[in-house]
């Protein structure tokens, strides 16, 4: 018999989304365009109807009367506990019965358990969809700090939901279970959760797969929201210092600024700059860029005071940072660079980032799931990698790095460099797999290393670590050594493979062994000899005139059948024309050798160069 399908459910302030276990691990239920995040938001039409999700919240400022979002902050609470949150929310709230709240639209009454259940049902029905599969049973998370009654009003907002929820988790909790952190022996955690309104610290001690919490600490209204402000207030001051102070915005305006405001947010977590563009109205636009720097100066308050309640949530459970084990962040707003920078520095260590921030907590929250529903995870061995890690090298080769079978905790570096003259960055794509080409191994995650200064193909210097700690996560980074630029990555390389899938990926490197070593071999082959044509064609326009007229034709020649075995696939050939054609060109390169050292040492202007891409 199949076992109970339980779901494990985020259900945010911000976003609520859902994840199941798989046999290879949590996976996280999207919708038909890839989406995981349901908005909490509900949005009650004039005509009946109900919307949940983006749609909701995408009307939210042009219909604040029957738009509901945070129905979380007034879970399980009476009115006189929310007098601060209510002055954020836009919709009607009012003492319900016996000391609780509701929500009144169109004089209809609703308690936040109810609007709860409606964002729960949301997410059950695409699960639903997702799985093919009627769902009924859940795991639903809450935040360390809720009390009884908050974790009950959860409880029952499941069941009116139709879900039987087998078990409230904390959401940090689930955060440390999706790491696979439940299996430390004995650690000390912290978990770092900077969501779309609240903020939250957790300081966790994990023995024998029982978590405690031992202090938390954050501020209930502190995160994206403030940052996307931070944005709003800047552009609204300009516009008024251009088109006079008592300007006043109609809500289409304030609803397209809100969104535009958040992508700009999101776009400078990954981009130096971010454009905005506002519809004024009346035939008015107003544009501007925002740089990350200029963002990163208004959004560093916000951050400051995270580490403010980090350092109270360590100082309640009477610890150090030194005493801290591992770090792992959780929220959306953890992708921001400040925020990482900021935490690594305060924490003193490098937090984990390898699962998605938005859905790790769904993702714990299936790992729970499965436990309760006795699916023994079919856990790869941590103290062995299960495959070999490496990264695509030029032409779609894989590179090496970690082979597979070493012993975790371990590192291995190796030096790359670029194949093209001024290319400023490289591609750096992880694998995992043991066939020798890209394409047949698993990409794990890719990054890029921007910056390079430009340089001749072949200079720069591209220490490429893997680190892989004794929790299995991977830390890949890259390091261009002439000039110090770094990027990295973190992965966790065990996740979506079962064993079976390692026993398959290893049975077939077996098989295609020697037809994928001829391939990889050919890739070599030919990048050499894509870098011996280059050469000859660079040292030819250096010293036009050092060859003889003989030399010249032999050279020519040689050059012509090199290139004519490139476009074949006859190995032992193109070598034995690469051979021919290098020693056609040795009284060339000779006399360039001193040429190029020359030029080194005086170093090219940097107009020279533009960005290439190739790999490395
Ligand atoms: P919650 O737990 O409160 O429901 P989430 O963890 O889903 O919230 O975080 C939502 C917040 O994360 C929003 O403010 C959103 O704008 C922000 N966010 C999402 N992606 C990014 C990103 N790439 N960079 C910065 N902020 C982001
Ligand atoms: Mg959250």
């Amino acid at each position: 018999m199949a076992a109970p399908l339980i779901l494990g459910i985020d259900l945010g302030t911000t976003n609520s989304l859902a994840a199941v276990m798989m046999p290879s691990g949590p996976v996280v239920v999207r919708d038909a365009a890839g989406d995981a995040l349901v908005p909490s938001v509900i949005a009650f039409g004039s005509d009946g109807g109900v919307t949940v999700g983006a749609a909701a919240r995408a009307q939210a400022v042009l219909n604040p009367l029957r738009t509901v979002y945070s129905v979380k902050r007034l879970m399980g609470r009476g009115i006189e506990e929310l007098t601060e949150d209510l002055r954020h929310l836009a919709y009607p709230v009012a003492a319900g019965r016996g000391g609780t709240v509701c929500v009144t639209i169109d004089g209809h009454q609703m308690t936040p358990q109810e609007l709860s259940a409606i964002i729960l049902r949301e997410v059950k029905a695409r699960a639903e969809a997702a799985l093919g599969q009627q769902i009924t049973q859940a795991v639903i998370t809450v935040p360390a700090y809720f009390d009884d009654s908050q974790r009950q009003a959860t409880r029952d907002a499941g069941a009116i939901a139709g879900l039987d929820v087998r078990r409230i988790v904390n959401e940090p909790t689930a955060a440390a279970l999706a790491y696979g952190l439940g299996r430390k022996v004995d650690a000390t955690l912290a978990v770092y959760d900077l969501g779309g309104g609240t903020f939250d610290v957790s300081v966790l001690r994990v023995a024998g797969g029982v978590f405690q919490v031992l202090s938390t600490d954050g501020d209930t209204h502190l995160g994206g929201d403030d940052l996307d402000r931070e944005i709003i207030d800047l552009v609204v001051a300009e516009v008024r210092g251009r088109a006079g102070a008592e300007l006043t915005f109609p809500p289409a305006t304030r609803q397209a600024l809100r969104d535009l405001a958040e992508a700009a947010k999101i776009r400078l977590s990954s981009d130096p700059a971010a454009r905005i563009e506002v519809d004024l109205g009346d035939g008015q636009r107003f544009q501007r860029e925002i740089k990350r720097e200029e963002f990163e100066a208004r959004a560093a308050r916000w951050v400051e005071h995270t580490i403010e309640h980090c350092r109270a949530a360590l100082k309640a459970a009477g610890l150090t940072t030194e005493q801290i084990d591992e770090v792992v962040l959780v929220g959306g707003c953890t992708r921001i660079p400040l925020v990482r920078r900021r935490v690594e520095e305060f924490f003193g260590r490098r937090p984990y980032t390898a699962l998605n921030p938005e859905e790790v907590v769904a993702m714990g929250a299936a790992v729970q799931a499965g436990i309760l529903a006795g699916i023994q995870r079919d856990t790869l061995l941590l103290d062995v990698t299960p495959l070999s890690l490496g990264i695509e090298t030029l032409g779609g080769a894989t590179g090496k790095l970690i082979l597979r079978n070493s012993t975790v905790p371990c590192q291995a570096a190796e030096t790359f460099t670029t194949y093209v003259d001024g290319q400023t960055s490289v591609d750096i794509h992880v694998l995992q797999g043991e066939r020798e080409l890209a394409r047949d191994c698993r990409s794990l995650g890719s990054f890029k290393l921007r910056g390079i200064p430009p340089m001749p193909a072949g200079m720069p210097r591209i220490l490429v670590t893997f680190l892989i700690d004794a929790n299995g996560i991977l830390n890949v980074s890259a390091r261009e050594l002439r000039s110090g630029k770094e990027a990295s990555v973190q992965i966790v390389p065990a996740h979506g493979l079962t064993r079976d899938e390692v026993v398959r990926m290893v049975k077939e490197s077996y098989a295609h062994a020697v037809a994928d070593l001829a391939a990889h071999r050919l890739i070599d082959l030919r990048n050499e000899a894509t870098r011996i044509l280059a050469a000859i064609d660079k040292a030819l326009a250096d010293l036009p005139d050092l060859l003889t007229a003989p030399q010249r034709a032999g050279l020519d020649a040689a050059v012509a059948e090199l290139k004519a075995k490139m476009a074949g696939d006859d190995g032992d050939a193109l070598y034995a024309a690469m051979r021919a054609a290098n020693d056609a060109a040795a009284p060339l390169t000779q006399a360039q050798m001193d040429e190029v050292l020359k030029k080194t040492a005086v170093g090219k202007k940097l107009e020279e160069f533009g960005e290439g891409n190739a790999k490395c």
